[in-house]
């Protein structure tokens, strides 16, 4: 293919996996909770890239620890260590349960390092039997071949050949399910505090302890993939925090760097003592430039002035949500926490997400949806009452162009 100095929407479908069917605009720049395209056409941003762009875009606070650290120093490996990484496992392990921390580069490779960890703390201290894994239907954890295949939804894990055994899913916040599955050969349960691909549904509190409870009796581990519902987005650092359960392994990633790309699986002194040099591993984890941004990201989040923010955004999101839904009678539950909410459509209109979302771009709001049904609203965490209020008042014009088509 000959070279392209101008690439627009359909270089992406000639040169790009086609995994993907991105928007039909292309964003240039991004500020606070606005984004340009390549018209110079603005957008409000509701979507906050699945929930990663917690500070908004290009936070002063994020580009100047980024910039800093480009000047400094960008990657040792593993082989040396760094003061970002040190500085942001010792912040992490202060602000949660934890005491031991390990780094990599995307929500997958935490949840592969928490799976694996859970196995191996099984096998090297109770049995090698001790290797099934509960999780529940429609859970997401990932798209590697092992977290796709603790994720609830078989058509990501089927067509790849065979998949890692003895994974079990039950429906989520049925504890009777949990337990009628859990014995001793169960070496963790793994949820997501709220269920975000899954379509925003939170884990309901008795839930949530009754599955503590049930790992205990059994030894099993419990992990929280807080991937997507971590690091503010519930209201609390972790949503977690809302539950006064104490988990075993949590992971963290999306919003941890803001926007660049990190991760952390956070555990127990006592769980992570099985690990040894070598047992497991990653060239990129604990990069300084990603850890530096993270460091600056977790100074800002982990503030009564932003996490008290997400909920007085959430009273005023899901109000005008509220509204629109007695106007328009589009939608049958409005649900979620903090800035993590979904909005599921009538039966009407069900498996017509993307139409929502292709209507909302074209009045220059940039929205997600969670499944066929719901339409998903993840802002910046910091996102103004104003442009909260004109993006509702764009999502209300596009709902008008949709029924009036
Ligand atoms: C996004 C997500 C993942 C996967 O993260 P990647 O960075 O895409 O690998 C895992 N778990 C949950 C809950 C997520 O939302």
């Amino acid at each position: 293919m000959s070279e392209q100095s101008v690439v627009d929407r359909s270089t992406f479908d000639q040169v790009i996996l086609p995994v993907y069917a991105p928007a039909q605009f292309v964003p240039v720049t991004g500020q606070g909770s606005r984004v340009w395209d390549q018209q110079g056409k603005e957008y409000i941003d509701f979507s906050g890239g699945i929930a990663v762009t917690a500070l908004g875009h290009c936070h002063p606070a994020l580009v100047n620890a980024l910039k800093q650290q480009a000047e400094k120093l960008w990657h040792t490996s593993n082989v040396f260590t760094n003061e970002p990484a040190l500085r942001l496992a010792t912040k992490l392990i202060n602000a949660t349960f934890a005491d031991r921390v390990f780094f990599a580069n995307s929500g997958a490779e935490a949840n592969e390092a928490a799976f694996k960890l859970a196995r191996h703390y099984a096998i090297t201290r109770h049995s090698p039997y001790k290797t099934k894994i509960i999780a529940f239907n429609n859970a997401f954890h990932g798209r590697t071949l092992f977290t796709v295949s603790v994720g609830g939804q078989a058509k990501y894990s089927d067509g790849f050949g065979p998949k890692p055994a003895d994974i079990i899913h039950v429906p989520f916040n049925d504890l009777a399910a949990v337990r009628a599955v859990i014995d001793d050969h169960t070496c963790a349960v793994v949820m997501e505090p709220i269920q975000g691909e899954g379509g925003i549904t939170a884990a309901q509190p008795d839930f949530m302890r009754g599955v503590r409870e049930l790992c205990d009796q059994h030894q099993a581990l419990l992990i929280l993939d807080e991937v997507q519902s971590g690091m503010g987005r519930s209201g609390k650092l972790f949503s977690y925090m809302h539950y006064g359960v104490t988990p075993d392994i949590v992971t963290t990633a999306k919003a941890l760097g803001g926007g660049f790309p990190i991760s952390a699986m956070l555990t127990t002194e006592e769980i992570g003592s099985v690990m040894r040099v070598g047992t497991h591993g990653t060239t990129y984890g604990g990069n300084p430039l990603a850890c530096a941004v993270a460091e600056a990201a977790l100074d800002v989040i982990n503030t009564p002035a932003v996490l008290d923010g997400v909920t007085q955004r959430h009273t005023l999101l899901v109000g005008a949500l509220r509204q629109l839904a007695q106007e328009y009678a589009l939608f049958s539950e409005i649900r979620g926490m903090g800035l993590l909410i979904g909005a599921e459509l009538s039966s009407d209109y069900h498996g017509r997400a993307a139409d929502f979302l292709a209507a909302a771009a074209a009045r220059g709001l940039m929205l997600l949806s969670a499944g066929p049904n719901v339409i998903r609203f993840a802002p910046s965490l910091v996102i103004t009452q104003q442009d909260i209020e004109q993006g509702m008042a764009l999502f209300e014009q596009a709902i008008q162009d949709l029924l009036n088509r």
